[in-house]
């Protein structure tokens, strides 16, 4: 069994967007510019949108951040939306979400312009991204493909099982595993017995978000694993109250594995490295 280290490839990938951002200062081209606006004061989303800010930073990106308090109304918002997307100097733009439950979160994607959408959930994305059209892709399902791929994982005439069926995770991985010629089988809460696929799986993509879900039974040998899944699971011998947990039981599936991504250090800082790759892209998309 190998690891699959998300830690060491986007380790690598910063290392490369960097150098790209060097040589487009050095020849007098634009700085890439990703905006986030928060609203209200969700201490995970806030934790979040400062690690990205963080992370544009160490690569050389510009970022501004637009807090709003949790009262503002949709009209508000909408309205700041449409300033980012009429300025020129911003490339990039992502709403953290989840918003405020009088905001409607569909209403505010769809008023980001689709060319500095960097977290692709816009609808004119999503079509391109299915139609494979080069787009902006979401963050996770394009930096796990960014990993298969740094890894040499072959993927031309697998079988691959998605558990799990989400705007943000499951469908477009599910567009993006058949681009990469995979037979593709995606799986649901409403699936009567999801261990009759996953027995079969070449490649698991396991995003449900309930801890230890997948186990070693369910798993044929020298299957490779991708785990989405992070919950924040109690546990008092650390010193933050909780640890995080993947959808696989790493201990029980591992030992069949080929490859097997950790958590943490497997996805979640993949999904961070394709907001930056996002970013670095919009510079030309408008
Ligand atoms: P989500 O929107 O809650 O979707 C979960 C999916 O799992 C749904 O499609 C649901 O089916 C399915 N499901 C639930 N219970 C199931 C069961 N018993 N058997 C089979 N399928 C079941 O979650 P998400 O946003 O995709 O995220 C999934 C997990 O990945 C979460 O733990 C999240 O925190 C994590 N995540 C991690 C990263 C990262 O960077 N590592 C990024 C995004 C998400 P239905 O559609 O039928 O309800």
């Amino acid at each position: 069994m190998k690891i699959l280290s998300g830690l060491d490839v986007s380790k690598a990938l910063r290392i490369e967007i960097k150098e790209k951002v060097v040589a487009l200062k050095t020849s007098g081209k634009k700085t890439p510019h990703l905006a986030a606006i928060l609203v209200g004061n969700d201490g995970a989303s806030m934790t979040y949108v400062a690690a990205k800010e963080k992370d544009c930073q160490e690569v050389g990106f510009n970022s501004t951040v637009l807090k709003f308090d949790a009262s503002i109304s949709e009209v508000d918002l909408i309205k700041e939306v449409i300033k980012i997307n009429d300025n020129p100097d911003i490339d990039g733009l992502i709403v953290q979400l989840p918003l405020p439950k009088h905001i409607s979160e569909k209403k505010i994607t769809e008023t980001i312009s689709y060319k500095k959408d960097v977290d692709g959930f816009h609808p004119m994305n999503v079509g391109m991204m299915f139609k494979g059209i080069k787009t902006f892709l979401p963050a996770t399902p394009f930096g796990i493909i960014k990993m298969l791929a740094y890894y040499n994982i072959e993927t031309a005439g697998k079988h691959c099982v998605i558990i799990g069926r989400s705007d943000i995770v499951g469908k477009p991985m599910s567009a993006l595993m058949l681009q990469q010629n995979c037979t593709v089988t995606v799986c649901h809460s409403k699936t009567p017995d999801v261990s009759v696929f996953t027995k079969q799986a070449d490649i698991i993509i396991a995003a449900v978000g309930l801890p230890n879900y997948l186990t070693g039974e369910m798993v044929k040998e020298d299957a490779v694993v991708i785990d989405v899944g992070i919950t924040r699971v109690a546990d008092a011998s650390n010193k933050n109250g909780y640890k995080l947990v993947g959808d696989v039981h790493f201990e029980s599936v591992a030992p069949k594995c080929s490859w097997i991504t950790p958590v943490p250090g497997g996805v979640g800082p993949m999904t961070r490295v394709g907001l930056l790759l996002n970013t670095l892209e919009a510079i030309n998309s408008k």
